[in-house]
């Protein structure tokens, strides 16, 4: 198969990162490169999606990856995964689980499932700050999306499913299977669970998830847990805090001690990060003159300076994310020029998950592997959005009225980067707007 051939069938599919950042998958095939890397590390806390999905379809994961190799002409591939889900999948450092793909196990720190962390971990590459993996030779796959393009060349299926973790304050954590577009609500009332009051639902990781609103979410090709917390904990009360007073306490408080900095997972492998610099300028600087404050752009957003290093509760990285906002909207994107030098100490520096676990309050909710749930289960109604991907929201094909069955296209991506979207239920059209696609039995 050609690269052109595998990136047709992706496209068709609506192939796009499954690990939660929703990057259309054709897109990211390019000649070229010489490793794929296979994003398995499950980064944050709480969360079984991957390790789930490769209990049940490792082949399956691995297949999507030799497609993937033999169509761009790389040479090898390596399953990164940490070394307590390895050892509870059976695998060991080196194996091979296919023709051209080993396992490469990686330590249990946060955040390894960052691609940047992954890449040089993996690889010891550095993709320079501001650049894609493909500049250092490297296309990097979440073991989800490799699955989908398994599916999508041998089987021909369109993504219509999602593997999702639910845990933290409930009964049982469970990991399950559920088509797209599938209301959050819906999903409670069959598998039993709610949301107590002082309590949030988090899409997604702890610590980088955003809170969501169960009455109106649905189910999207990017999430991959539905976390419930109480708002009392670190994790969720550095959410809920407006940037009016992130921004005053900073200034107002740092005292400099530059331990966000010195900690920061980035900076340790020679990003032009400074999270002690930025707090200074948290008040309004950085609103006149963004470029100044360009290297925000490189910050992953991991919360590490906010949630473990600083002992006074300021948040580097909202501020640095109230420049990303700016800069994105200026269309000012960062260059790097110049060495990059990784820290000496960046070993003795990593951040344990199990330290991370404990500082921003969820340790006590992680209780091992949480039950599978794989009974069928199909929703009478679901909201497909347009946009659940990166880039141009996809186009509607079809109109109020018209019969539509399970795997079909309803939305055709627009543009260079997009995503073509397909029903996960055969049904009616109930509603078609510039937002989103209403389906109901
Ligand atoms: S969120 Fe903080 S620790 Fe994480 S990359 Fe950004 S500055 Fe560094
Ligand atoms: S760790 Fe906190 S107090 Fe220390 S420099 Fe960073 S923001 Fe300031």
């Amino acid at each position: 198969m050609t690269i052109d051939e595998l990136k047709n069938i992706i496209t068709d599919a609506g192939c796009v990162g499954a690990g939660g950042a929703g990057f259309p998958s054709a897109v990211k095939l390019a000649e070229g490169a010489d490793t794929l890397v296979i994003n398995a590390a499950e980064c944050e806390p709480l969360l079984y999606s991957d390790y789930a999905l490769m209990k049940q379809h490792l082949a399956d994961v691995a297949a999507g990856a030799e497609y993937v190799i033999e169509a761009t002409g790389i040479r090898h591939g390596y399953l990164g995964v940490k070394e307590h889900t390895a050892h509870r999948l059976g695998l060991m450092d080196g194996e091979a689980i296919s023709s051209h793909v080993t396992v490469k196990l990686l330590p249990d720190v946060y955040p390894m499932g960052d691609e940047i962390i992954l890449i040089y971990q993996a690889l010891g590459r550095i993709v320079p700050p501001g650049q894609l993996p493909i500049s250092v030779g490297v296309i990097v796959f979440n073991c989800e999306t490799l699955y989908n393009i398994c599916l999508a060349v041998r089987d021909r299926q369109t993504v219509t499913q999602k593997w999702v973790t639910v845990g933290g304050a409930v009964r049982q954590p469970f990991v399950t299977v559920v088509p797209i577009g599938t209301p959050v609500k819906d999903m409670m009332q069959k598998f039993g669970f709610s949301v107590p009051e002082d309590h949030v639902m988090i899409d997604g990781g702890p610590a980088m998830g955003p809170i969501i609103n169960p009455d109106t979410a649905v189910i999207t090709k990017t999430t991959k847990a539905l976390l419930i917390l109480p708002t009392t904990i670190p994790a969720i009360t550095s959410k809920l805090a407006v940037n009016r007073t992130v921004n005053t306490h900073a200034t107002a408080n740092c005292c400099q001690c530059r331990l966000c900095t010195d900690m920061c997972p980035r900076a340790l492998i020679g990003y032009p990060l400074e999270p002690h610099k930025i707090v200074r300028n948290a008040k309004s600087m950085f609103e006149e003159y963004p470029e100044q404050f360009i290297e925000s752009a490189v910050c992953c957003g991991c919360g590490i300076c906010e949630l473990t290093a600083c002992c006074q509760q300021i948040s580097p990285r909202r501020v640095y994310q109230q420049v990303k906002e700016i800069l994105a909207k200026k269309r000012l994107r960062y260059q790097h020029k110049g060495e990059i030098k990784v820290d000496p100490e960046r070993e003795y520096r990593m951040l344990p998950s199990e330290r991370f676990k404990q500082r921003i309050g969820v340790a006590k909710y992680d209780t091992g592997v949480p039950e599978m749930r794989f009974e069928a289960y199909s929703p009478t109604r679901i909201l497909l959005p347009l946009r659940q991907h990166v880039g141009t929201p996809a186009q509607p094909m079809v109109h109020v009225g018209d019969y539509v069955t399970a795997g079909q296209l309803v939305a055709e991506a627009t543009g260079l980067i997009s995503a073509n979207i397909h029903t996960s239920i055969s049904g009616r059209v109930q509603d078609v707007t510039s937002s989103h696609i209403v389906i109901a039995v």
